[in-house]
């Protein structure tokens, strides 16, 4: 506990200096002056699009996270969750002590009573082995499974009302793999911090807060903006979402200030065995984290090479991607890699062993996600098969893109292979909760949803289905989408319905 004190007392100095005057009037204290928290209504407006110059200063702030042109999205996000968090990572000990404020607008008719928040590090599964705990002040009920908490208003929130939650949050993060994907944990001297914070749950027809699976994504999240000041001790270097915006030495080590831009969450991985490769593409900056080689290795070098590729292919075939930098990023994952608004991580072990092959179909299917989950969202639980059969589908067009016609047929007979024929394979739209174990999961919703979107593909000609992917993105970017969203975009494109070929492979 005498360093959390100490802690919380840095964070009262730095806050003195750097926090402005109305935010402190939120603030107030209990326990012996340990934990911040508050709560405040902001009678809200109804929304009119914003022009640039117009926009308040928390989204102004976000600017640099985003290539310039991009600024519109700002105004039309301006009533995106908003997190400022300040998080003090201690790398050796493998715990992390936060203060959040999020402010949230609600956009729903009906009043609502509660505010929820996802604590996924304390799932038994994807994250597992670790520990998220938050204190809000405010009466609250922790689901049973520990992963869900229902904060309670003294008010109902009503429509275009905005409310500002403090609380203060620790974390803790395994040392090992234990049922998790290594998502959230520390290995091979890099701490990996997926879901760290709380995470408020979208609110769709009411908060939506699914059961962590036994496999696939936990996280269905909506377009927020972070504002996140990172205390850490010297010498650590720092991959994550967003964009550096601040950098201060401090006496302990030093202060990084990130914005993210429009994200579905804010992850990070820090370690001081990173090398970083650095390559502009057309203002965004790619970066290479690598751990160190081993012989026979693919290079730092040969790795960017097909970072780039992949990600021109991406742009061309789907549209632009509108932020200043993607992450990639080499640590320990047991599932290959994992996917996160402009953060990829990949296995280190695909690029160590010279699986070439592996290594650049994992590359490819994560950075894929950049715009299959990231851009255009999606229930990533209950429709897991909308973001994972497109990164999956994704590698077959961007080989073609790179190499030629008939680049991906080798990965397309691999999927034909594996579900041919398998009894009892689940449908493409299955969700994640059906599942108990990774490779029924990965034959139904990846394979065969690939197979799915390669059938449509030579149903509606290769013209008319690029279209339509690039139209897909287009109306749902920031978004979340649904299947049905996308059913009936293919068959307006199409002129003609395509309901033989979806019922031979949905529901
Ligand atoms: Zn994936």
């Amino acid at each position: 506990m005498r360093q959390m004190h100490l802690f919380i007392e840095r964070f009262k100095a730095w806050r003195r200096d750097h926090t402005p005057s109305w935010v402190r009037f939120v603030i107030f204290s209990v326990g012996g002056g340990t934990l911040f928290l508050g709560l405040l209504f902001n009678q809200g407006s109804p929304t009119a699009p914003m022009q640039s110059a117009e926009l308040p200063s928390h989204l102004q702030e976000q600017a640099p996270a985003l290539l310039a042109g991009n600024e519109n999205q700002l105004a039309r996000l301006s009533q995106a969750p908003h997190y400022t968090i300040q998080a003090w990572i201690h790398p050796d000990a493998r715990t992390i002590e936060g203060q959040m404020k999020l402010v949230y607008t609600h956009r729903a008719a009906e009043p609502e009573q509660e505010v929820v928040v996802r604590l996924l590090p304390n799932a038994a599964s994807i994250y597992g082995g670790g520990s998220l705990n938050v204190h809000t002040g405010l009466p609250s009920t922790l689901s049973e499974d520990g992963t869900t908490l229902y904060i309670r208003l003294p008010e109902p929130v009503q429509q275009n009302e905005q409310v500002e939650i403090e609380l203060s949050f620790s974390a803790l993060a395994p040392d090992q793999l234990h049922n998790g994907y290594g998502i959230f944990g520390q290995a091979r001297d890099v701490l990996t911090l997926a879901g760290w914070y709380p995470i408020l749950a979208p609110y769709q027809d009411g908060w939506t807060a699914p059961p962590v699976p036994q496999v696939g994504d936990a996280l269905v999240a909506e377009m927020s903006f972070y504002t996140v000041d990172l205390f850490l001790p010297a010498g650590y270097q720092v991959a994550s979402t967003g964009q550096v915006v601040e950098m201060e030495e401090i006496p302990e080590g030093e202060r990084l200030r990130l914005v993210s831009g429009p994200a579905r969450e804010f992850a990070l991985a820090v370690s001081k065995e990173f090398s970083v490769l650095e390559r502009d593409w057309n203002g965004v900056r790619l970066r290479l984290f690598t751990l160190p080689d081993r012989p026979g290795a693919v290079t730092a070098e040969e790795a960017m090479q097909e970072v780039e590729e992949s990600f021109t292919a991406f742009t061309e075939l789907y549209g632009p991607y509108p932020y200043t930098e993607l992450d990639v990023v080499e640590t320990v994952i047991t599932i290959g890699g994992y996917e996160f608004t402009g953060m990829v991580v990949i296995d280190d072990e695909l690029r160590q062993q010279s699986r070439r092959a592996d290594y650049s179909y994992i590359l490819v299917h994560e950075i894929a996600h950049q715009w299959w989950y990231g851009l255009a969202g999606n229930h990533s639980v209950d429709e897991p098969w909308l973001d994972e059969a497109f990164a999956t589908y994704s590698a077959v067009l961007a080989y073609e893109h790179v190499r030629g016609p008939g680049a991906g047929d080798e990965l397309l007979r691999t999927w034909q292979g594996s579900t041919a024929g398998q009894p009892g394979l689940a449908p493409v739209d299955s969700s994640a909760v059906d599942f108990s174990s990774w490779t029924p999961y990965r034959d139904a919703v990846y394979s065969q949803g690939a197979l799915f979107l390669h059938e449509l593909r030579q149903e509606m000609g290769d013209e008319a289905f690029f279209r339509l992917l690039r139209l897909y993105q287009e109306q749902h970017r920031y978004g979340l989408a649904e299947g049905q969203d996308f059913f009936a975009l293919a068959e307006t494109i199409h002129g003609q319905p395509l309901t033989e070929l979806i019922e031979k492979w949905f529901k």
